[in-house]
């Protein structure tokens, strides 16, 4: 990663909280009404001036992007459970994923889910699984679509995708959400091809990010793999360099924040889909992930609550 290596943020990077009593930057964000709260941690409603800056912070990826050619594709947040299934999430992150689970009983079991709800009992007895799962990353639902077109052409493909995702991380760090978006480039094709496509997207997020006044450090990191195989997991693909990520200090110096990801699955998805390059050999992949809330978050911590009081530069570079 020639000009990437890991970097470190200095102390004094993160603007100072107001004075006077403490509140968390989450607090912060539901007092000056840029989340919403529903109740659970994790689970936000956004005012209209949050999505004008993750709409623009989109528009910016568009942007840097434009020139690829990227086939664009959007999926609603969910997947078919089969592609699910055979994606191997379950493997690696069985505590993350989301299931949807609908009622399937008859009249009787109707009359007990009303029973039990107005006594405060479980009543989720006869809800079963259903053929839909949330989606936990963007690129999801795109491998078996693609795999279905049969071999790629001889330069890949490229695939430009955006989509609500869903993890099982309850936080009270704004930043780690259940539910939030994901801007994501993919790219399938030779190792060559993909590694080229990450590097380009590390110089141009690298940029985005600093254009935008964010202080920033990019470092080799990984997945949280479950349990001790997963501990395995997560150091080879450290130590691979498979995975980076930029990190900026939004809720503290010491644990910054990812707010974007680059990713190399080597031959992964390419064997778990059937995808295969125009010789026939497995196809590679890559994906940059654009976190749009946190992106978002970032910035609002670092120019402050109040769009109009936005750097003028920063202001220029998202709504022109
Ligand atoms: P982290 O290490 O912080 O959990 P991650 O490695 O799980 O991040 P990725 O799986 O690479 O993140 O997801 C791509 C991008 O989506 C991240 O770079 C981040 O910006 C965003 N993202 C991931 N998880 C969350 C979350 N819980 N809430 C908001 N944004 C997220
Ligand atoms: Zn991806
Ligand atoms: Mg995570």
């Amino acid at each position: 990663m020639d000009g990437f290596a890991a970097t470190s943020l200095s102390p004094g990077v993160l603007p100072d909280d107001e004075a006077g009593e403490p509140r968390s930057f989450l607090d912060r964000l539901f007092d000056g009404g840029l989340l919403i709260r529903t109740g659970v941690d994790g689970l936000y409603g956004r005012s209209g001036a949050f999505e004008s800056v993750v709409e623009a912070v989109d528009r910016l990826a568009t942007g840097l992007g434009a020139e690829d050619g990227a086939e664009a594709l959007r999926f609603p947040p969910a997947m078919a459970r089969t592609a699910f299934e055979r994606s191997g999430y379950l493997k690696g992150f069985p505590n993350l994923a989301g299931t949807v689970h609908c009622f399937c009983g008859n009249e009787a079991d109707h009359a007990n889910l009303l029973a039990c709800l107005e006594a405060g009992d479980d009543w989720t007895g006869k809800q079963a699984a259903s053929e839909v799962v949330l989606t936990p990353a963007a690129c999801y639902p795109l491998y078996p679509v693609a795999a279905a077109r049969g071999r790629l052409p001889a330069d890949g493909l490229l695939f430009d995708l955006q989509s609500y995702c869903f993890r099982h991380e309850p936080s009270l760090e704004p930043t780690r959400m259940q539910l939030f978006r994901m801007r994501e480039y993919v790219r399938m094709g030779s190792p060559e091809q993909v590694l080229a496509f990450r590097e380009m997207w590390l110089e141009r997020g690298t940029a985005m990010m600093a254009g935008l006044g964010l202080p920033l450090a990019v470092d080799p990191a990984n997945d949280p793999f479950f349990g001790r195989a997963g501990r395995m997991l997560a150091n080879n693909q450290r130590n691979q360099g498979l995975k980076f990520e930029l990190n900026v200090p939004v809720n503290s110096v010491e644990k910054p924040t990812a707010c974007l990801s680059f990713n190399y699955h080597q031959d992964h998805f390419g064997l778990t889909w059937g995808l295969e390059q125009a010789d026939g050999s497995v196809a590679h992949t890559a994906c940059v992930g654009f976190g749009l809330e946190r992106i978002t978050l970032a910035l609002l911590r670092h120019h402050g609550l109040d769009l109009a009081k936005w750097p003028a530069a920063v202001r220029e570079k998202l709504w022109g």
